[in-house]
């Protein structure tokens, strides 16, 4: 990029310091000398996935659990440039019926809800004696009930469901309680992805190693409209709400929001395993204890309770049919600008994992450049 090394601004202002915009900062100075300003409305790099200590000296994620897994060799090769990794595979329970079961629902959480002895073949019987099966898996609500039947939905997804997305799994996309296996044999791990790990010194360290480059400029505290008319710079990667972007010209997108209460505790466990589940009580769907997830020793413990609701920062994209046609129209907007690049959980619409997010970024970097560097990726070890 020597041609533009003599002009004044940027090449490219990256809005939002999350793993979108992470990504596409390190490639775009590291890979082709780009100069980058990202910024940031929020005090802090990270996005959603944001670490940071306590007052009790606790690794906190304050916006919620955020567990790193995925299958793909490229983004976890890529990601361990930056950070060294603990390997933790997550275990979740389902608060119901008075029991903490495990879920995704398995062998054990069959045996102990309906007090049987089922073997892992019997199980199968079981499933195949209480499933309702659906001519066309269409819907959350399909997916659970074709499986195990409507007891097991009942109990454990019907309610955090219904609490967790304001609308019953029946009008949500497939796609959402597919998220969940159902397993016949005893594993009880929540993910079975092939790399199932939390960065060692947590996420924030990870972003600042992916940030610190010199061609990298960060810009907290600030709204990127804020910098409009005050400098130039060539392109923009926009990895914010895709609606707000355009003044919600065709109305709302509907985002799910959650409200987080943070407590510590003044004893050294509060729960049994990283996230118990509250399907059917309470306001909240669940409880997140950070020490289990991080292996952090410290003589008290922190943990999260996450409440549902409509209004508050954009967290989740809602997966129904009509929220999709007024994203189509959005994304059609998005095909009129191309000095934006849309990247993201929420400029795309799309309930992205961590590393979901990632591969698009990487995917959005090769197609932003396609000279030689763009295959640096593929050379570089992690
Ligand atoms: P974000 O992290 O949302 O970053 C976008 C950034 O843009 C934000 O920091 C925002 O402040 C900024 N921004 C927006 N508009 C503007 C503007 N106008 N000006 C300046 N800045 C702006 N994924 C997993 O893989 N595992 C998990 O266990 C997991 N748990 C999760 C738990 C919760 C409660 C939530 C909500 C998400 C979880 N995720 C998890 C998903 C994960 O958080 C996302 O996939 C990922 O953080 C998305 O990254 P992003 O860069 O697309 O968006
Ligand atoms: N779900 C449920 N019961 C559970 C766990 C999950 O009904 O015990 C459903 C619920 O609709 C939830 C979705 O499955 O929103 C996806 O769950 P996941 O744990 O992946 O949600 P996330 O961690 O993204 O909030």
């Amino acid at each position: 990029m020597t041609e533009t090394a003599a002009q004044p601004g940027f090449d490219y202002l990256i809005v939002g310091a999350g793993f979108a915009g992470a990504v596409l900062a390190e490639r775009l100075a590291t890979a082709t000398g780009a100069r980058v300003l990202i910024v940031d409305r929020r005090p802090h790099i990270g996005g959603n996935a944001y670490d940071r200590y306590d007052d009790a000296g606790i690794l906190i994620h304050p916006y919620g659990p955020h567990i790193f897994h995925t299958n793909s060799a490229d983004v976890f090769a890529y990601l361990s440039r930056f950070t060294e990794w603990r390997p933790y595979q997550h275990r979740v329970l389902a608060s119901v019926d008075g029991q903490q079961l495990p879920i995704p629902i398995n062998l054990d959480t069959v045996n102990r809800l309906y007090g049987l002895n089922l073997t892992a073949f019997e199980l199968e019987a079981f499933f195949a004696s209480v499933a309702e099966p659906a001519a066309q898996i269409r819907t959350s609500e399909d997916v659970v009930v074709s499986k195990v039947g409507r007891d097991l939905y009942n109990k454990f997804f019907r309610g955090y469901t219904r609490k967790q997305w304001g609308l019953d799994p029946s009008e949500l996309d497939a796609s959402v309680t597919a998220r969940v296996p159902t397993r016949t044999n005893r594993d009880d791990r929540y993910f079975a992805d092939t790399y199932q790990a939390m960065p060692l010194h947590g996420y924030t360290r990870m972003f600042e190693a992916m940030l610190a480059h010199p061609n990298i400029k960060v810009m907290l505290n600030t709204d990127y409209r804020e910098l409009q008319g005050l400098l130039p710079w060539r392109h923009t990667i926009y990895t914010g709400p895709v609606d707000a972007f355009f003044d919600h010209c065709y109305g709302r997108l509907p985002y799910r929001s959650l409200e987080f209460v943070h407590e510590t505790h003044a004893t050294p466990q509060f729960q049994p395993v990283g996230t118990v589940n509250y399907p059917n009580d309470y306001g909240y769907t669940r409880i997140s204890e950070f020490k289990h997830i991080t292996g952090q020793a410290h003589p008290q413990t922190s943990v999260v309770y996450e409440y549902p609701q409509a209004e508050g920062d954009p967290y989740y994209p809602v997966p129904r049919p009509e929220n999709a046609e007024l994203y189509k129209r959005y994304e059609a907007l998005t095909h009129t600008r191309p000095d934006v690049t849309f990247v993201g959980r929420l400029a795309t619409y799309r309930y992205y994992n961590m590393d979901q997010v990632v591969a698009q970024a990487l995917a959005t970097f090769r197609r932003l450049t396609a000279g030689p560097e763009a295959s640096e990726l593929a050379v570089q070890p992690g």
